[in-house]
C-alpha cells in the first residue's frame, strides 16, 4: 500500500509499505498549496516512528487513577496490592488488551511490562500485534512458593507461543527481593540472555532505607551484588530519580537503560529532579514511560514526552535542554534499543512501524510548508506535536510488522 502526501523529516512524500516494511519513500517535487497548514485544506500527514513505553503494568487499567493522594510506600500498601489480591488470569488478560488498545491509540506499539500473570499479558499484546519484553514481577515470596520456578519451566514453551515478544523476569526493587535473590535473577538473566526489570531509587524513602540496611544507595548495593555484571545492557531501571554521580558512573559504565515515568513521578510526589543530561553523558540509555494506569491515569506516552522535556527545561532553567527531536528519540528509538527491536526510523528497508500525525488540526494550523528548508519544517512540525498536539492528532492505523 501507498500513503500519499505524508511529511517525512520535513519533506513531502508517499510512502510504500509491502510485507511489513518501507519498501520506497518517494519524495515529491509538487508544491503543497496552500503554503501554509490549513485545517480546510488538502489532507497532510506526518509520518513519526511509533514509540517504546518502557515501564508499564498494563493491567492496571483495572486499577486506574486508584489511591489518588497517597505517597508511594502507603499507596500500595492501602490502595494497590489488596485489589491485586482479588484480580484473576481473566482480569488481567482483558485489563492488558484495554491498555494494549489505549497505547496504539496514542502512537505506542511496543512496551516494557511488569506484572503477574505473565501468559495473560502476553495473550492480549499478542493479539494486539505488540511487541516488546512482558517481565513476570517478582518479590521474596515468589523465589520459595515455585512462582520463579514455574517461569525458568514454562520459558521455553512461552518464548516458542509468543515469538514476537521476549520474556523476562522482573524483581520488584531492592526493598522487597533480598541480595540472595537479586543475586540469583541475575544470573538467570546472564543464563537465558534476557532482560533484567526492576524499580529503582523511585523515592528518597528507598534510597535512605537502602542506605540504612545495607550502607549504601541502591545502585551501590546492586553493583556489589554482580548484578550489573550479569545483566549490563540488559538491565533496565525504571524511575532511577534519586541518584548520585557515583551511581549515574556505574550505570554508564554497564551500558545500563533507564526508564524515565515523569507523570507517575510527580503524581505520587516522589520527585522530579531527573538527571537527564548527566545519565545520557555517562552513556546511559535513557528511556520513556508511562508507569501504570493506577498511578500515570493514563498511557499517554505523547503526554509523558511533553512532560518529560518541559521538567528538565524548568530544573535547569534553559529552554534549550531536551528538545523535541531528541525527546521524541528518547520515546521510540532508545526504547527500542533497549528491547532490542530494529530500528523504525522512516527510511527504505526498515520496518513500517509508525504513526500518522494528522496535520489538518488546530495544533498546526500556520506552520509553513513552503520553501527548500526541510530541517526547519521537521522542527516546527515536531515542536508543535510535542508542546501544541494531544493524541488526538494521531491516526489509529499503522503499519507494524
Ligand atoms: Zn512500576
Amino acid at each position: 500500500m501507498t500513503i500519499e502526501n505524508v511529511f517525512v523529516n520535513g519533506r513531502l512524500a508517499d510512502i510504500t509499505v509491502e510485507n511489513g516494511h518501507i519498501s520506497k519513500i518517494l519524495y515529491s517535487k509538487r508544491c503543497v498549496t496552500p503554503r501554509v497548514i490549513d485545517p480546510q485544506g488538502p489532507q497532510l500527514w506526518m509520518a513519526m516512528p511509533s514509540m517504546t513505553n518502557m515501564h508499564t503494568h498494563s493491567a492496571m487499567t483495572l486499577l486506574r487513577s486508584a489511591g489518588s493522594g497517597e505517597p508511594l510506600f502507603s499507596w500500595l500498601q492501602n490502595a494497590i496490592f489488596p485489589r491485586e489480591a482479588l484480580l484473576t488470569a481473566e482480569d488481567i488478560y482483558k485489563g492488558s488488551k484495554d491498555a494494549c488498545e489505549e497505547m496504539l491509540s496514542s502512537g505506542t506499539t511496543a512496551f516494557n511490562d511488569m506484572y503477574f500473570e505473565i501468559e495473560s499479558t502476553l495473550r492480549a499484546a499478542s493479539e494486539k500485534g505488540f511487541h516488546g519484553n512482558v517481565a513476570l514481577s517478582v518479590i521474596d515470596r515468589d523465589f520459595e512458593n515455585g512462582n520463579v520456578e514455574n517461569f525458568i519451566k514454562n520459558y521455553k514453551r512461552l518464548s516458542a507461543e509468543y515469538p514476537t515478544l521476549s520474556i523476562s523476569l522482573a524483581p520488584h526493587s531492592v526493598y522487597t527481593v533480598s541480595p540472595k535473590n537479586l543475586q540469583y535473577a541475575a544470573e538467570l538473566s546472564h543464563e537465558y540472555d534476557t532482560l533484567f526489570h526492576i524499580h529503582i531509587s523511585e523515592t528518597l524513602k528507598e534510597r535512605e532505607d537502602c542506605i540504612r540496611e545495607y550502607g549504601v544507595p541502591p545502585v551501590v548495593h546492586l553493583d556489589k551484588l554482580g548484578v550489573f555484571d550479569k545483566t549490563g545492557a540488559n538491565f533496565i531501571g525504571a524511575h532511577a530519580l534519586w541518584l548520585d554521580e557515583d551511581e549515574i558512573a556505574i550505570l554508564g559504565k554497564h551500558r545500563c537503560n533507564v526508564v524515565h515515568c515523569p507523570n507517575s513521578n510527580l503524581k505520587l510526589g516522589s520527585g522530579f529532579r531527573f538527571l537527564y543530561t548527566e545519565l545520557r553523558d555517562a552513556g546511559v540509555n535513557v528511556t520513556l514511560g508511562t508507569d501504570g494506569c493506577a498511578s500515570s491515569d493514563n498511557l499517554d506516552m505523547l503526554e509523558a514526552a511533553k512532560t518529560m522535556s518541559l521538567l528538565q527545561k524548568g530544573i535547569r532553567n534553559d529552554p534549550s535542554v531536551l528538545p523535541a527531536e531528541e525527546t521524541f528519540t528518547v520515546a521510540s528509538a532508545n526504547g527500542r534499543k533497549a528491547l532490542r527491536l530494529p530500528d523504525n526510523s522512516i527510511s527504505e528497508g526498515n520496518v513500517a512501524d509508525f504513526y500518522l500525525v494528522n496535520l489538518n488540526t488546530l495544533p498546526f494550523k500556520g506552520v509553513e510548508i513552503d520553501g527548500g528548508d526541510h530541517h526547519r519544517i521537521h522542527t516546527e512540525l515536531l515542536n508543535r506535536l510535542l508542546y501544541a498536539a494531544h493524541s488526538d492528532v494521531i491516526d489509529v492505523d499503522r503499519f507494524n510488522c
